[in-house]
């Protein structure tokens, strides 16, 4: 497995058009806004150089980022590590003994594949995998 770049951090927000306004006041361009039905939430892209920051509203009151925030309150949720092949990376993460919270990828946002590794083996940062 190959960690191609940072693809984005995941930023748990309350309301998303009150967090876009933020971005936009830094002078930044979001990208659109979209529904991601399974993972229920919305989720606004907002291109930086190279990488990216994920803005992600819940959509329900038992969905992870709703959760997130009623533990932790607002701010960064998770690191998407880009690598090439998703299906390969979750093998070498099981193969090196990191519990994997999607042992299959799913659909995230931008029809991304993606797998969550879990938090407990990497000192409480949850990281996604993504291929786009
Ligand atoms: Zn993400």
């Amino acid at each position: 497995m190959q960690v191609l770049k940072l693809d984005h951090l995941g930023i748990a927000v309350k309301n998303l058009e009150d967090a876009i306004k933020i971005y936009e006041d830094l002078g930044l361009k979001i990208q659109g806004v979209e529904e991601v039905k399974d993972q229920r939430v919305k989720v606004a892209f907002i291109p930086i150089g190279d990488t990216e920051i994920e803005l992600l509203e819940s959509t329900s009151e038992d969905g992870s980022i709703a959760k997130f925030i009623e533990k932790n309150g607002e701010g960064v949720q998770h690191l998407a590590f880009k690598v090439e092949n998703v299906e390969e990376a979750i093998s070498y993460m099981k193969e090196k003994g990191y519990r994997m919270i999607d042992e299959t990828p799913r659909y995230g946002a931008g029809k991304a594949k993606i797998a969550f590794i879990h938090p407990k083996g990497t000192k409480g940062v949850l990281i996604e995998l993504s291929q786009r």
